[in-house]
């Protein structure tokens, strides 16, 4: 640093802590406030001024308040947080006081830039009889006074990175908003950081510490308790700090505010620019600030740290621990001994489905990622909810209205997908009791059932019966075909065993006579598929064409992913074949061909009545959440289309066409891709644009697929969108309009439940919004759909504007020019 810098950080230094000026406690109008001069609050406890605190030449200057009187610069709140205005001394910065009674940040006084104002609405006043005043309360606390006495704007309800006595943590119930944290971007720079503290906006029930969109810490959620409403920090042996929290609850809002104890006024929740939340108090004989407490406070109860089905527990001192859920283990075992929890726990044994009962486990911090259920009004209610509803594996009841004066509020979560962030609390927070559905688990009493003498050595003989049958079908597969290759492939890829058995050409020649045109039932983008009979079950052959390189790689990637899938909206594979050029795979057939080939044939979309197409939408939707969450893998499918839902005889749905899909790791959100693959017109903006998938990318065509058939209108089609550019243009408008009914297609008018009908467009729009964060998750659209009644937030404008200026000739010149090559399965012409 050369002299020149030096001194000028010196007299910045000098400009801060010159002692602060008796000043007034308020700004009044054509008096405005300059830097270097300072409001000082009624008993002199804070200060409001202009503040540089990135100590940079020029000076970068924010409004704010600060604490008084101490040694330690600790801002509390920033006016301008984006935009510092620079300290010119042609054009210095001023905050005056309008005749609108708005506070105004401005350089040069009145009539320069803007950097900041108040967003008070009143009518311009000539008055000098007009009394409307800014003061800077005792507690901190900015307001503007109108000549009546009423409060018109005040910096509490603003927040930045500091929760003060007093101020209050909101969320309005008709606008979903709330007030959040946001940390300072680092120690100088109080522009808006990446993390940020506030209520979870879905269900309000519990508080998230983010990083950008992803969790670092979630709470449990709310009881209805306040176990504790004091808090108190022993300091030394004669001096305590209470905090008295508070939460209070009116039809318009809920808020928690806390008080402090005589004497402890300066202590605060502060945000982190590292993101953490911590309780911060001024201790003045080490002239510091001690930290009392902070959030996440333990590695452990860091969110999801313990992996799916893995819990932290606290009570397990004096570190926290992972555990696995009873009834789980680890899926690593030395993994998790050497302390990398991140794959968490799976099943000892598996489910039977709706067999078995549920394991109550008390004291519990319920998992993340759950659906709340209003309707369900009691313990046993929720309870039979959640066993009669097959994909429900755990739930947890608390009555919230039990602590307050508002009565009976039930609260019943539900989960359909892995269970993560999940935590055992101490006995002295309010803690759930959560009810995990597990095998052997009478469905009764809720106890498992325990194996006899009996049962042990029945089930030993099982095993080895099992064992013997494994052992006699490999030995007939090896010495029946000498086709191994696809196998070998497979595990010298790591992945484990294929369980299907590997077929001779020959077999599947003569099973479609010798691949006739006649057997032929359609072509996909890698080769023809062919209908056949194989020892006497009908099967699908996809023969992939010879010259397809990427075919190759696409096979591979069909074999290894569907090999370990079986679920009943998922089409089986049965077999495959691989030597050199020739490469098949063998399918169940499934007598209905594709949705589209019935959804948008005028001769045949009569079929699909109301009942069999939500028959289609919850079983797709079952498919995909099996996909997403409850395979072992996290599985983003990344084609799905009507034309990849196929239909068994009774019109049920399988997914189809795994030849894009893509593996995730058990904490992977998202992935880049180079190659982006997938159908023009299902794409989420930001896989199309960016190349970005991830399960909200699939939830995006989840959501384009649902709009197609409840309309039974192709995405693509605009002559039978009322002159609105596309399909989804046209259901955000009728929606909005309340219009619903004229968006339903007409060949379901008689059959038609107008609930389910809406239930299913509401959920297709929060599906296609523009910000995946926006979208919900499979977990919570099953539980919507299946449940008849949806608690999913209202949709916004959803993403079809950008697409609709989408220049196709551009596409096409950027996929031949690009090394971002874009595949696209099908271009349309809209
Ligand atoms: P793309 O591969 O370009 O995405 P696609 O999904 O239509 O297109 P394929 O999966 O190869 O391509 O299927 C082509 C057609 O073959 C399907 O549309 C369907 O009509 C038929 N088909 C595929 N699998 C089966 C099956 N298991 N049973 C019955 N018909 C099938």
């Amino acid at each position: 640093m050369d002299w020149f810098a030096l001194a000028c950080s010196v007299m910045i230094l000098i400009f801060f802590f010159l002692p602060v000026r008796a000043s007034d406690d308020r700004l009044i109008r054509g008096k405005p406030l300059s830097p270097g001069a300072t409001i000082i609050s009624d008993g002199g406890d804070f200060a409001l001024g202009f503040i540089s605190p990135s100590r940079s030449t020029p000076a970068n200057l924010h409004l704010g308040i600060w604490y008084n009187g101490i040694s330690e610069h600790t801002v509390v709140w920033v006016a301008n947080r984006e935009s510092p205005v620079t300290n010119n001394t042609m054009a210095a910065p001023t905050l005056s006081l309008t005749n609108t009674s708005n506070l105004v940040l401005s350089d040069g006084s009145g009539g320069g830039r803007v950097y900041w104002t108040t967003d008070v609405v009143t009518a311009p006043s000539s008055s000098s009889f007009d009394f409307a005043v800014a003061v800077l309360l005792s507690t901190g606390n900015l307001i503007i006074r109108s000549s009546n006495g009423t409060t018109l704007w005040q910096s509490f309800d603003h927040p930045t990175d500091t929760f003060l006595p007093g101020m209050k943590m909101r969320i309005r119930y008709r606008t979903r908003a709330g007030e959040h944290l946001v940390s300072w971007k680092g120690p100088g720079d109080p522009s808006p950081g990446n993390f940020t503290y506030g209520c979870d906006p879905v269900t309000f029930l519990q508080i998230f510490i983010w990083d950008r969109a992803r969790p670092v810490y979630r709470s449990p959620p709310w009881t209805g308790f306040l176990v504790k409403n004091e808090y108190k920090f022993q300091m030394s042996n004669t001096s305590a700090i209470i905090i008295y929290m508070a939460v209070v609850s009116n039809d318009e809002e809920s808020y928690t505010t806390f008080s402090l104890s005589d004497g402890a006024w300066r202590t605060r929740y502060v945000l982190t620019y590292s993101g953490k939340l911590q309780i911060q108090s001024w201790n003045t004989s080490s002239s510091a600030w001690a930290v009392l407490a902070q959030l996440p406070a333990w590695a452990c109860n860091q969110y999801g740290y313990c992996g799916p089905y893995g819990y932290c527990d606290e009570t397990e001192m004096p570190v926290p621990a992972c555990k696995c859920l009873d009834g789980f283990e680890p899926v690593d075992m030395e993994n998790w001994r050497d302390g990398k929890f991140s794959e968490g726990c799976r099943r000892k044994e598996a489910l039977r489905g709706c067999g078995d009962g549920f394991l109550a486990l008390t004291g519990m911090k319920p998992p993340d990622r759950f659906v709340l259920m209003v309707a369900h009004t009691s313990l046993e209610k929720c309870a039979a909810y959640c066993s009669r509803n097959c994909s429900c594996v755990a739930y947890a009841y608390a009555n919230l209205g039990s602590s307050t004066s508002k009565g009976h509020t039930p609260r019943c979560l539900v989960w359909a997908g892995k269970l993560v962030d999940t935590g055992k609390l101490p006995a002295s927070l309010a803690a759930d009791t959560l009810y995990l559905r597990l095998a052997g688990v009478d469905i009764a009493s809720g106890k498992r059932a325990k194996r006899n003498i009996v049962g042990i050595v029945l089930l030993a003989l099982g095993s080895v019966v099992i064992l013997v049958c494994i052992l006699t079908a490999l030995l007939k597969i090896k010495g029946k075909y000498r086709n191994p290759e696809i196998h070998k492939k497979a595990t010298s890829d790591g992945s484990s065993d294929l369980e299907f058995p590997l077929v001779t050409f020959q077999e599947i020649s003569l099973a479609t006579n010798n691949f006739s045109e006649t057997c032929m039932i359609g072509q996909g983008g890698f080769g023809k598929v062919y209908k056949g009979t194989l020892g006497g079950q009908k099967i699908a052959v996809k023969r992939l064409s010879k010259d397809s390189q990427q075919g190759a790689k696409e096979f591979k990637n069909e074999v290894l992913l569907i090999a370990k899938l079986q679920h009943r909206n998922l089409v089986r594979l049965l077999g495959c074949y691989g030597e050199g050029d020739e490469k098949l795979l063998i399918y169940e057939y499934l007598p209905n061909n594709s949705l589209d080939a019935t959804l948008f044939d005028v001769s045949r979309k009569h079929l699909l009545d109301w009942e069999k197409r939500f028959n289609i939408i919850k079983g797709v939707a079952r498919g995909l959440l099996y996909l997403h969450q409850d395979s072992r893998l996290t599985i983003i499918h990344r084609d799905l289309k009507a034309g990849n839902v196929l239909l068994d005889t009774e019109m049920r749905p399988k997914i189809a066409d795994f030849g894009m899909a893509r593996i995730f790791g058990d904490n992977q959100e998202n992935a880049n891709t180079q190659r982006v693959v997938g159908t023009y017109g299902y794409m989420a903006p930001e896989y199309a644009m960016e190349g970005v998938f991830s399960t909200k990318s699939d939830i995006y065509s989840f959501g384009v697929l649902l709009l197609e058939v409840v309309t039974g209108i192709k995405r693509s089609s605009n002559t039978r969108t009322m002159g609105f550019p596309s399909l989804i243009a046209y259901s955000w408008n009728m929606w909005k309009e309340g219009k619903l009914e004229d968006l339903a297609d007409s060949s379901i008018m008689d059959t038609c439940s107008i609930d389910e009908f809406s239930l299913c467009v509401h959920v297709a729009l929060l599906c296609i919004q523009e910000n995946p964060d926006d979208r919900p998750l499979m977990p919570s659209i099953v539980l919507a759909l299946e449940n008849g009644t949806t608690t999913l937030p209202a949709p916004h404008c959803p993403s079809y504007l950008g697409l609709r200026n989408i220049d196709m000739e551009q596409i096409r010149y950027d996929i031949q020019n690009s090394t971002n090559t874009l595949t696209l399965t099908e271009i349309e012409g809209r």
